[in-house]
């Protein structure tokens, strides 16, 4: 059953309540409801629930119609994210996890973890005991594999998979493996899931050959119920009367388990075809159908691989598959994890490294000298900008850390919010807003060296920039407006071709940048021209002194008052609000995500304090950064 507690309940009540349901035998999980604190309370005799909903501080008990509990929706409603070393399973997250079958020697796992590392896998999965089919065919290295894997993952700064096929192994292979991977063959080995869950670890539950879905989650639940709240599921196929494919891989499970649990899944096309030919287009399929990621086999040379080498991915056909995930993610609304780059500045958590008056790298959406690239010289003492093509190749950098941070646009005085940005901030829970910016839009027309206004015919710009110069424009009825992607972009074509009948209209920046002639300066319309940029951090990178500003996003409850709830909390703690702005959720016609910026109070622990409540009030809520307001507190 799950006790939903009075949010003021007094730690007595909440004892008394505890001591009751102990009493009685139950197994007790403590944790937030959509911000209620409930008790979870499994296993125990059968009560009259009215007993229990008649203890002081209970405001109501709801009975759990599902066999598996812990594992069960009805339990938690919100989806459950592991952290396993630098990255987090689950919660709008892609994780790729990949590797051999088994581990086969020194050379093999070294070699195939330092591809899979370049190519973007975040964690690296491998065999040392293997339940194999025939007992004269190859069993895994035992303990030595066990061993190289661990230190091919902690050379490549990789988190490591691997099996455990009996109780025995188990104290070696928790010391060793940051995630127990409970086989198929195993999944209803009840003895070993005790075992296993004992530990705490996070595991991987692959459905076993002849399971269904509730089988599955009820052995979800052995683990639960014995310690771990740590499970990742993995569909992996199951035996059908089909022979064309090793098993049928059963993607309708996926939307099925997500609907049931809150446990994150993985899918598994290697052993749910047993084919190499179909493991891309069903990695895509499960990715699709809604799983947090993928288990993938790759050999670095499958043809030699001691089992099941037909199955495995040449390096070259894993990297092609990473590329495809990435391009299906953003139509998901998912980040794909990534792992820090081993040659990237690592700086150490908690500094800013810009601080110290060290060289930064930061990445930003444009050609240089765009606009972007100019508030990264007003905030940074020594930064070294990286152009990229799109908004999203900023987050990608930050992410991946090719760069210390990224600069993004994100409100125009004039023009309004950048909604694109606003929503890849969705996409991304591991990047944080850490900085902003905001900077006066100065529009400059630009022209080759010897041109001048009297010989200029033709002018490009972003319909931005042509729109924000509209009155100036309107002064040469004859020239000819052309909208052009980029504003820093438009100056460089009129670089390239030389013709002193072009200018462009830009940032003072881009005519430095490109050796041009600047003809007019301040051209645009109206002077309070400003735009607001932020800075933004992977988690974990950057710790913000004294913050003044927090930027947030929450979803309402569809009842009656709901945004009025989530506001009156932040009058009641007397916060005040910079900004409200909603934005469609992307996938969910109709429904609306708030964005709110607010000024953080000296003392830190009442807006902590304060978030706690929004987090009740709200059907969803992220912090999406705090930082030092350049328009002060
Ligand atoms: C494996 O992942 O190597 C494996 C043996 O998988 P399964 O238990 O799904 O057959
Ligand atoms: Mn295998």
């Amino acid at each position: 059953m799950v006790v939903i507690l009075d949010r003021g309940i007094s730690a007595h009540h909440k004892r008394a309540v505890r001591a009751f349901l102990s009493e009685h035998r139950y197994q007790i999980r403590e944790l937030l409801q959509d911000g209620e604190p409930i008790i979870g309370a499994v296993g125990g005799d059968p009560l009259d629930q009215r007993q229990v909903e008649e203890l002081p501080g209970v405001t109501q008990v709801i009975p759990l119609n599902q066999p598996y509990k812990l594992a069960s929706r009805e339990f938690k409603g919100t989806e459950t994210e592991i952290a396993i070393g630098p990255i987090k399973i689950g919660g709008g997250r892609l994780a790729v996890v990949a590797g051999p079958c088994a581990v086969e020697s020194r050379e093999q796992i070294f070699e195939v973890a330092a591809q899979l590392r370049e190519s973007g896998a975040v964690a690296l999965r491998g065999g040392a005991f293997k339940p194999r089919t025939s007992p004269y065919s190859f069993q895994g290295l035992g303990k030595p594999g066990v061993e190289l894997l661990k230190e091919a993952g902690e050379h490549f700064g990789m988190p490591i998979f691997s099996e455990v096929v009996a109780a025995e192994y188990l104290p070696m292979l928790a010391d060793c493996v940051d995630v127990l991977q409970v086989g198929a063959r195993n999944m209803q080995n009840f003895e070993l899931l005790k075992r296993v869950g004992a530990l705490g670890k996070p595991v991987l539950l692959k459905r076993g050959l002849a399971a269904t879905i509730e089988d599955l989650l009820m052995s979800a639940e052995y683990l639960m119920a014995h310690g771990t709240d740590a499970v990742i599921l993995c569909e992996r196929g199951i035996r059908t009367f089909e022979t064309y494919t090793r098993n049928t891989l059963d993607l309708s499970a996926i939307p099925v388990v997500k609907k049931l649990s809150h446990l994150p899944i993985l899918v598994d096309p290697s052993h749910g075809t047993g084919r190499r030919d179909q493991v891309q287009p069903m990695a895509l399929a499960g990715v699709a159908a809604g799983a947090d990621g993928i288990l993938v086999e790759v050999h670095p040379d499958p043809d030699t691989a001691r089992s099941d080498g037909p199955q495995s991915l040449y390096p070259g056909q894993f990297e092609k598959l990473m590329r495809d995930i990435e391009r299906l993610a953003p139509v998901l609304g998912k980040e794909v994890l990534r792992l820090p780059r081993i040659d990237g500045p690592g700086h150490p958590a908690g500094s800013m490294p810009d601080a110290a008056g060290e060289a930064v790298s930061v990445a930003f959406q444009g050609e240089r000298g765009a606009h972007s690239e100019n508030a990264i010289y007003q905030y940074f003492a020594k930064p070294r900008p990286v152009p990229g093509r799109e908004f999203q190749d900023v987050f990608r950098m930050v992410l991946d850390g090719t760069v210390d941070y990224g600069v993004l646009p994100v409100e125009n005085s004039l023009t309004g919010s950048i909604h694109q940005n606003y929503d890849l901030l969705m996409q991304y829970p591991d990047v944080h807003i850490v900085g902003e910016i905001t900077i006066r839009i100065r529009w400059c027309l630009i022209a080759p060296l010897g041109s001048s206004i009297a010989q200029i015919r033709r002018v490009l710009s972003h319909p931005q920039g042509l729109a924000q110069c509209a009155r100036f424009l309107a002064g040469f009825p004859d020239w000819e407006e052309v909208p052009f992607y980029d504003t820093a972009g438009a100056v460089a074509e009129v670089a390239r071709n030389g013709d002193v009948t072009q200018a462009a209209l830009a940032g003072a920046a881009a005519a430095r940048e490109h050796g041009m002639e600047i003809l007019a300066e301040g051209v645009e319309t109206d002077i309070q021209n400003y735009t607001r940029f932020v800075a933004l951090a992977r988690d974990g990178q950057a710790q913000v002194a004294d913050p003044t500003r927090a930027s947030i996003v929450f979803s309402a409850r569809d009842e009656p008052g709901s945004l009025f709830h989530v506001l009156q909390v932040l009058a009641d703690n007397n916060l005040n609000m910079k900004k409200l702005e909603s934005r469609p959720i992307p996938g969910s016609p109709w429904e609306y995500m708030f964005y709110v910026d607010l000024d953080v109070p000296a003392e830190r622990a009442l807006f902590d304090h304060a978030m706690e409540q929004v987090q009740a009030a709200a059907a969803s809520y992220r912090l999406l950064g705090m930082y030092r307001s350049n328009q002060g507190r």
